[in-house]
């Protein structure tokens, strides 16, 4: 049995529901994935549009989403709230009823018995199903999603939560659609590149575009890394292995200081680094506060080789926590090379760790004075085989944008000291 009929044209649309992304807080970004998501099986988005809770609102952008594609997929509003209401207006505009399916209400109710709760009333709309629906497994919370097929048109319903809808798609919804649509689309990769500025990267792989003109390279800086995203069209298999050509020019242009690719993030590869190095990590923090610990423990398992870090933000606290000499901090200031350096030789000894690093500088937007500038920051590295190295940084850009960038720039040092790169010299 199929669950959706062959399609007449490739082409969808998108519809996120929920009046906060009408508002000035929240962005749709399920969009993002689906359109990804989609062009993998050569489904055109067409249409993609953001509308509120409200039924009139909702009614009409379903009707208009439904006229433009085949296909729609559409997020938010399946859940137990009374402005929670996709699934009604849908209903009504189908002119098909809702009928209660006992087994997702046992489901919904076991969910919450778990929890040691008694599933409050309200919940029990989740059950109610538009009658010919595919129910969709839900395995990360307790809304069901659905796929439902009337007059020509396919029409997918799934989660407003990302997490949720990502793990619908790829355990359910994805699969039915990918066995109608295929998997012939654009198949995409993106390529990560630490410690260089932009240009440069532009500059090295400017031969790969060359060798590669039909395919669709984007390069784009983002938090202190550079990514290259590429896409080639085929089947799984030729399309992976048409990829692998185009990463492998890149890295011959590139070298090492590519770092990942796709879902791999700097501080999972420095992690991975440390561990198969058997070496452990402290740090000593000021002007990112704890950031550079917080992107390091965002790592499962980071515990194996991260010890710990002293926000040591006031002078005070860098002499008490972590031995900087007076002397020093008189001298050169707090934001120099020579604080920085005794911080991370404080951070190591401190915490017993292989190797310390440390962070200082002037995250701005005030603080700062023409020798120092806003956006100096120090990085300091010291580790227990004798490599000392030390950065100075000049950025421009405001408070978060340079405590982001310093955390990449740190994250950047420790790789390079783990391949053996270090700058800054030995001391
Ligand atoms: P819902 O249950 O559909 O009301 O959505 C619950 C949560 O998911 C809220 O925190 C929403 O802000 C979030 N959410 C809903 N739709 C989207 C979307 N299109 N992109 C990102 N987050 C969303
Ligand atoms: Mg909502």
């Amino acid at each position: 049995m199929t669950d959706v009929a062959a399609p007449v044209d490739c082409t969808a649309s998108i519809l996120a529901v929920g009046s906060e992304l009408l508002g000035t807080t929240r962005l749709d970004t399920n969009s993002l994935f689906l359109a990804g998501e989609l062009l993998t099986m050569g489904v055109r988005v067409v249409r993609k549009a953001c509308v509120g809770d409200d039924a009139g609102d909702l009614g009409a952008e379903l009707r208009v989403a439904l006229g433009r594609a085949p296909l729609l997929v559409a997020s938010g509003g399946l859940g137990p709230t009374a402005d929670d209401r996709t699934k009604e207006v849908l209903a009504a505009l189908l002119g098909r009823p809702l009928v209660r399916d006992e087994a997702i209400l046992s489901r919904l109710r076991e969910r919450f018995r778990r929890r040691g709760i008694e599933m409050p009333k309200v919940n029990e709309k989740q059950a109610d199903v538009i009658e010919g629906a595919v129910v969709l497994a839900n395995p990360r919370g307790s809304a069901p999603g659905f796929l439902v097929e009337a007059a020509g048109k396919t029409v997918v319903l799934l989660p407003g939560v990302p997490d949720e809808l990502k793990a619908m798609w790829v355990e359910d919804a994805g699969p039915r659609l990918a066995r109608v649509y295929g998997t012939t689309g654009y198949h995409r990769r993106t390529l990560k590149v630490g410690g260089l500025p932009e240009s440069v990267v532009e500059e090295r792989v400017e031969p790969v575009y060359a060798a590669h003109p039909d395919c669709p390279i984007t390069i784009l800086a983002a938090g202190g890394e550079v990514q290259l995203q590429f896409a080639v069209r085929g089947t799984p298999e030729e399309a992976g292995a048409a990829l692998d050509r185009i990463e492998r020019d890149f890295r011959k242009a590139l070298g090492s200081d590519v770092f990942g690719r796709n879902d791999e993030t700097l501080e999972g590869v420095v992690g991975d680094l440390l561990r198969a190095r058997g070496l452990t990590l402290a740090l000593a923090e000021s002007c990112t506060g704890g950031l550079l610990a917080g992107r390091l423990t965002d790592v499962a398992g980071s515990s194996d080789y991260f010890l710990g870090s002293a926000v040591t933000y006031a002078n005070a606290a860098k002499a008490d926590l972590v031995g900087v000499s007076e002397e020093t901090l008189e001298r050169f200031g707090a934001v120099s090379e020579e604080t920085a350096r005794e911080m991370a030789f404080g951070a190591r000894k401190r915490f017993g760790a292989s190797v310390g690093v440390a962070v200082t500088g002037i995250a701005g937007p005030g603080g700062g004075s023409p020798e120092k500038p806003a956006g100096t920051v120090h990085l300091a590295l010291d580790a227990a085989d004798g490599t000392r190295g030390h950065r100075k940084l000049l950025m421009p850009g405001g408070r978060a944008l340079v405590r982001r960038w310093t955390t990449s720039a740190a994250l950047v040092m420790i790789r390079h000291y783990l391949m053996g790169r270090t700058e800054g010299g030995r001391k």
